[in-house]
């Protein structure tokens, strides 16, 4: 066995996430899906770093998925639905279930207001040109399968993603 690379001192020390807890757990942020190990003391967050084991991403992280720990413990971090009235200047706190029947309300309309029983040559579509749908970079395969599901049953036909790889 060779020398080590670290002093006595670094030695003594040893890891600074020595006795935590450490789940493995997935890079939220987009869809490359690199492993991650997540320390916690007592079920408080204290690092994330890459995980080792993983084959895609053998144990890096981009700048991005480094800090995905701020996800949680980002002081500035948004807890509640925040919504500003059409015409508004101020935002409103609203409770998550008054927000939610809000946009289900709004893609209703939506979704009637811009159907379309046949185009301008008569063929009949049975669509609706009121929404469209566009995924983000974070969405699995399994998501974005859900997703033009659910939206095609609607009578969408505009439906994309924007892809990160
Ligand atoms: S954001 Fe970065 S760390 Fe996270 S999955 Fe994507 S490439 Fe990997």
């Amino acid at each position: 066995m060779g020398a080590s690379a670290a002093s006595p001192p670094t030695r003594r020390a040893g890891a600074r996430v020595a006795g935590l807890k450490v789940t493995e757990s997935v890079c939220p942020y987009c869809a490359v899906g690199c492993g991650q190990l997540v320390y916690t003391r007592g079920g408080e967050l204290v690092d994330i770093e890459g995980n080792p084991r993983s084959p895609i991403n053998q144990g890096t992280l981009c700048p991005k998925g480094a800090a995905s720990r701020q996800l949680v413990q980002q002081p500035g971090r948004l807890t509640k639905v925040r919504y500003r009235r059409p015409g508004g200047s101020d935002w409103e706190e609203l409770e998550l279930e008054q927000a939610m029947d809000m946009i289900a309300e709004r893609v209703v309309a939506a979704r009637e207001n811009g159907w379309q029983d046949a185009d301008r040559q008569g063929w009949r579509v049975d669509r609706t040109l009121g929404f469209a749908h566009l995924g983000g970079a974070t969405l699995d395969n399994e998501e974005n399968y859900l997703i033009k599901k659910l939206f095609t049953a609607m009578g969408a036909i505009q439906i994309e993603n924007q892809a990160r790889i």
